[in-house]
């Protein structure tokens, strides 16, 4: 998840009081590089900062505290499944996401930065409790 604030500690707790479980991922430098270091990388802004990745993830104040602390420039992964219960829907296509938002209530919209001025759009679906 890609923030627009430079307070990632706010960003992470707004997302974990939805119910999300959260960690810190890689951000991307002003030049469109992975902040991981690795100039060849090929998850940039993607993969986690963590020594355990999505293993980490909290939902706890503490907890994001102590991940999230210093990492303004990192973006935000969110466990899914169970753990937030939540399915992640990847669309490509603007067109075709807006259909497939007509056709549910459930879909909740999420800009998120994968490179240097490269954005792009994914859903995030509730699981219904039955
Ligand atoms: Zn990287």
């Amino acid at each position: 998840m890609y923030h627009t604030n430079n307070n990632i500690i706010e960003q992470a707790k707004k997302l974990s009081e939805k119910g999300y479980a959260v960690f810190p991922l890689h951000g991307v430098n002003d030049a469109g590089y992975c902040r991981c270091g690795n100039i060849n990388c090929k998850d940039v802004g993607k993969h986690p900062d963590t020594a355990n990745g999505l293993k980490d993830a909290v939902s706890d104040m503490p907890g994001i505290n102590s991940l999230f602390e210093g990492k303004n420039k990192n973006n935000i992964g969110i466990t899914t499944g169970k753990r937030s219960n939540i399915i992640v829907v990847d669309v490509d296509d603007v067109n075709k996401f807006s259909e497939l938002e007509k056709n549910t209530n459930l879909l909740r919209r999420y800009r998120c930065r994968q490179a240097k001025d490269d954005t792009f759009t994914l859903g995030i679906v509730t699981i219904m409790q039955t």
